[in-house]
């Protein structure tokens, strides 16, 4: 499968690690959105939030329960945003599902 994401998660191309651990890889976004900015995938393929199921729950909730530590490790002590863009109308451009933490800053309200 053609998965920019996969990729990434290989090595076959190169990312700035953050975090990794059995079920999600953690790294930052190529054109960031806000001072830290964060890219938070499983590991194994999942296309978006809309895919996920009780076949793949032990993944989405390591994903999850990976966030705070990313969080901690990336220094939000005052907190952040999460986010994951759903198809089209969510201006999903990577089909691989994937959680942007943002922070560094005070975000503005509107930022949807
Ligand atoms: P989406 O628009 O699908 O919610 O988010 C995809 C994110 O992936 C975007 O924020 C984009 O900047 C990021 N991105 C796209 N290609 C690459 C890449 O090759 N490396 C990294 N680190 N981030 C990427
Ligand atoms: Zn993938």
């Amino acid at each position: 499968m053609d998965c920019l994401f996969c990729a990434i998660i290989e090595g076959a191309i190169p990312s700035k690690k953050v975090y990794e651990d059995e079920f999600s890889y953690a790294f930052l976004d190529i054109n960031p959105q806000a001072p830290v900015h964060c890219l938070v995938v499983p590991k194994k393929h999942i296309s978006s939030i809309d895919e996920v199921s009780e076949d793949n729950r032990d993944t989405v909730s390591g994903v999850l329960l990976a966030i705070p530590k990313i969080a901690k490790l990336l220094g939000l002590e005052g907190g952040y945003r999460v986010i994951s863009n759903v198809g089209e109308d969510g201006c999903q451009s990577v089909k691989h599902l994937h959680f942007h933490i943002l922070g560094g800053k005070k975000l503005p309200e509107t930022m949807a």
